[in-house]
């Protein structure tokens, strides 16, 4: 079953949503495992598109997305990689395979942040979107490993989201935040197989809220369980 991902872009200014379907046969040539185990991928697929709908699989290399000269993002379609507004196909070697998109972490309810990002928001110097129900839209990528999924995915924030929470400092190795070298996220202990799905639901949204509360004054123990 194809799936079709989905994406806004402004041109010149004007939004415009384009979607696409997933060719998975042009990822084949880019991570070995999505050649010998494509169901990994299609599961994937599926279940982020159930639960994440506006979450889409880019290109990357190391731990940001391979951009389009145009700026936008470059996705398999159409028998190649080609980028999501011009069509130009991609040129050159890829590395890496990462999925894309925001999560709404929940601001309202705190004693002080909601506050102090309401304020940024008030004198501009808001960089996230803050939905008026209290949500701050946090941009997060996830890389798939070498071999996954015997390896855990690599995970980051945008770089927005510490200074946002007035918590800059954490956005690099931190043992209270469990926030590793790079920006990338502390998850797993010990990696367990699991999607990215759950990945998504089940390990990186607890880590946002975790960010939330301890920039909001509370003790971390109280909030990573591990
Ligand atoms: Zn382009």
């Amino acid at each position: 079953m194809s799936v079709i991902q989905q994406r806004t872009i402004f041109t010149a200014g004007h939004p415009e949503d384009v979607s696409w379907v997933v060719d998975i046969n042009s990822l084949k040539r880019v991570k070995d495992w999505v050649d010998e185990y494509p169901s990994l991928l299609t599961t994937d697929l599926n279940q982020m598109k159930a639960d994440f709908p506006q979450w889409f699989v880019t290109i990357a290399s190391r731990a940001n997305p391979v951009a389009c000269s145009c700026g936008e993002y470059i996705v398999p379609k159409e028998g190649q990689l080609s980028c999501i507004s011009c069509n130009s196909p991609h040129r050159g070697h890829v590395r890496g395979i990462m999925w894309v998109g925001m999560i709404p972490v929940q601001l309202a309810g705190t004693d002080k942040v909601y506050d102090r990002v309401l304020q940024k928001a008030q004198s501009g110097k808001l960089y996230l979107p803050l939905t008026e129900s209290g949500y701050l839209l946090v941009p997060i990528r996830i890389v798939y490993p070498g071999n996954w999924n015997r390896e855990a995915p690599s995970c980051y924030y945008d770089d927005n989201f510490f200074s946002t929470l007035g918590i800059s400092g954490a956005n690099s190795t931190s043992h209270s935040h469990h926030m590793l070298s790079g920006g990338k996220m502390c998850l797993f202990d010990s990696w367990q197989v699991m999607t990215i799905r759950d990945v998504l639901r089940n390990r990186i949204l607890p880590h946002a809220l975790a960010q939330v509360r301890i920039a909001d004054g509370k003790r971390p123990r109280d909030w990573f369980t591990r």
